[in-house]
């Protein structure tokens, strides 16, 4: 066996650059440090090679396999997505900030409407101005679906108070509804049946804003 492979003055230096730069890869991902990411490395290292080829086809087709919904802007493999194409779901609008928001609601069963992803929130300093976001496209849906209710189900920050009002400006005359969930969404795409159970209870307590 060559043991040289992850000695950087040995002719398995190439090795240890490929480790590097796979480290390097993952400890871009949220969450991962450096010391994590190195762990990840060398777990795939000492796993059947098969995992990795997986692994590896899986990212190089990904992202031609999930692509943004062209009404509601989730992440989907077909376009329009499931929940846009289907004929059952009552005109209401779930409005989130972000595509993984979606998947929380769906998986709280609480809702049985559309959603629409705004892709951010209004924050001038940052640049994020509304033409930046969906806000345009919500307006169109809300006349063209007939839509009888939109409910806000931004965080209660800054920026989502902010988008809120804007959105809730724009809709005005929309003939919709506008409310807004009591508590806004729990942080972090993982649920607990707590997390799950609040945000229950915020889609029943909703706010009526207009
Ligand atoms: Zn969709």
């Amino acid at each position: 066996m060559d043991f040289s492979a992850g000695f950087p003055n040995s002719p398995g230096g190439r090795s240890l650059n490929a480790i590097d730069r796979l480290t390097a890869l993952f400890s871009r991902l949220p969450g991962l440090g450096k010391k994590s990411a190195g762990r990840l490395v060398y777990h795939i290292l000492d796993t059947d090679p098969s995992y990795a080829h997986a692994l590896g086809e899986e990212l190089l087709a990904f992202h031609h396999a999930i692509r943004r919904c062209s009404r509601c802007g989730s992440y989907t493999a077909e376009d329009p997505c499931p929940i846009c194409a289907d004929p059952q779901r009552e005109p209401l609008i779930c409005v989130v900030e972000r595509a993984q928001d979606v998947r929380v609601i769906e998986e709280s069963r609480e809702f049985r409407g559309r959603f629409h992803v705004l892709g951010g929130l209004i924050a001038p300093l940052e640049g994020v101005s509304p033409e930046k976001l969906t806000i345009g496209e919500l307006l169109a849906r809300v006349r063209r679906e007939s839509i009888r209710e939109v409910i806000l189900a931004m965080n209660p920050t800054v920026e989502g108070d902010t988008t809120a009002l804007y959105i809730q400006k724009v809709l005005k005359d929309s003939g919709a509804e506008i409310t807004r969930l009591a508590s806004g969404l729990p942080v972090g795409g993982d649920l607990e049946y707590a997390d799950r159970l609040t945000l229950s209870r915020s889609f029943r307590g909703r706010i009526r804003m207009s």
